[in-house]
């Protein structure tokens, strides 16, 4: 069965942007096969069901590159005590109690709801980074199972540390990593790790030797505080980037995420080894650890990313405050217009290819049917030339109307299809208050 996208402006991505006002999809079970004028379409397609997206742009799905669905629950929960001073303050207050409270039902409800708001948003494909202390196995069958009801790809690992157990986390990563082998182009998975400050020589060759045996890469915080890079020098004797180079958890299927203090010649480490780096604007400043260094990791042709680091699910919020922070940040108003949406529109893409082994961020044919279809009005001109201008001041408050991945409709007409959110939200508000109060007593 074909289904024809059509009557929509179709902005293609890729390297040849296009921009066909009146145009069509035609998806035929998880790919693309047609794309272009409506009316040609139609004559090519005459059997493909018909959808209408006038008044609508049609885009691919998004993609984040780092979040983490376990933070759900904290949302408006109060924290006892004095406001965190600083990074490692919000980790001990907040996030290391927040994982350590998650039992079983918690962990399906703390993905469903940001799986929920990845559909609301567009966004189609998810790098998720999860900790749960208090109940480490199978907790990554149980997202798993999550991200599948609700239809997107998503790459999973289990955050290991040694901050509350020697190797926490270690049998449920590796466990995961071998059940899910190659992969199905669904489901990814990466070796999990929390951040060189809570990681031991010991634990690091463990984990590392564990993804260089099942040739797959690590998902790990670098340099995000200043904290971070003073105790790799003090304890180690060699900045973060090195020693995490030195057990061989770089290379290009590895994720780096943040890097906001790194050093020149962490940068041409990176580079040299092909590692991706992931950046998430809107949670450096909320945790007011510093501005990465964006405009040199690029400068390297290093690939950096976008991601959420959990604050959100809406991808093109994220490109916003990318090119709202750099443009402050370097006090210069002639930057970040291109570099902003790169990451999300053309490394995102490149990243998600790594892990998957399909490429989504495309409408072409051949690719995958990942979708993002809009609510929008060019108030002037859209065309390939002033795209950019229409997604960072336009698209950007845009209404997703219909998601679409896999080729399958997970939204359409803003109804979601393939979860029950009211049943879904009801259940959380539910569970959270005795997850607060477990909390409460760690
Ligand atoms: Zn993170």
């Amino acid at each position: 069965m074909k289904t024809s996208f059509e009557n929509g402006i179709v902005v293609t991505l890729g390297q040849n942007n296009q921009v066909i006002w009146k145009g069509a999809v035609v998806v035929e079970g998880e790919n693309i096969v047609g794309i272009g004028p409506a009316t040609e379409l139609r004559k090519r397609f005459p059997e493909a069901e018909s959808i209408d997206c006038s008044g609508k742009v049609v885009l691919p799905g998004f993609i984040c590159t780092h979040h983490h669905f376990y933070s759900t629950m904290a949302r408006g929960m109060a924290i006892p005590g004095e406001p965190a001073s600083n990074f490692v303050e919000i980790l001990e207050r907040l996030w290391w109690k927040v994982d350590r409270a998650l039992l079983e039902e918690d962990i399906t409800l703390s993905a469903q709801i940001p799986l929920i708001e990845c559909i609301r948003n567009g966004t189609t494909t998810v790098i998720d980074h999860h900790a749960s202390p208090g109940m480490p196995d199978g907790s990554l069958d149980l997202i798993e199972t999550a991200v599948r009801q609700a239809g997107i790809r998503a790459s999973l690992c289990y955050e290991v540390s040694d901050r509350n157990v020697m190797g926490d986390g270690i049998a449920e990563n590796e466990r995961f990593i071998r059940k899910i082998g190659k992969g199905d182009g669904q489901i990814a998975a990466l070796m999990g790790l929390h951040a060189s400050f809570t990681l031991s020589d010991k634990t690091l060759e463990t984990c590392v030797g564990i993804a260089q045996d099942a040739g797959v890469g690590c998902h790990v915080h670098v340099a995000e505080d200043r904290a971070d890079e003073e105790d790799s020098r003090d304890k180690y004797g060699m900045p973060v980037v090195h020693r995490l180079n030195k057990f061989g958890a770089s290379g290009p299927k590895s994720l780096f995420i943040h890097c906001v203090h790194i050093d020149e010649e962490e940068m041409d480490l990176i580079a040299a080894t092909g590692t991706g780096v992931v950046h998430n604007p809107e949670s450096n400043m909320n945790n007011a650890v510093g501005v990465t260094p964006l405009f040199k990791l690029l400068q390297r042709n290093i690939l950096v990313g976008l991601g959420s680091d959990g604050m959100s699910s809406d991808m093109l919020s994220q490109m916003r405050a990318a090119y709202l922070l750099h443009r402050l940040a370097n006090r210069d108003p002639r930057v970040a217009f291109l570099e902003a949406p790169k990451l999300l529109l053309e490394n995102n893409p490149e990243i998600a290819e790594r892990q998957f082994g399909v490429r989504p961020g495309e409408i072409a044919e051949g690719r995958p049917a990942d979708l993002a279809i809009m609510d929008y009005q060019p108030p002037t001109a859209l065309n390939e030339t002033n795209f950019l201008g229409h997604l960072i001041f336009g698209l950007v408050d845009a209404t997703v109307d219909t998601t679409v991945c896999k080729g399958k409709i997970l939204m359409q007409g803003k109804k979601l299809l393939s979860m029950d959110e009211e049943r879904i939200a009801a259940r959380s508000r539910e569970r959270a208050p005795q997850m607060w109060q477990r909390l409460a007593s760690l």
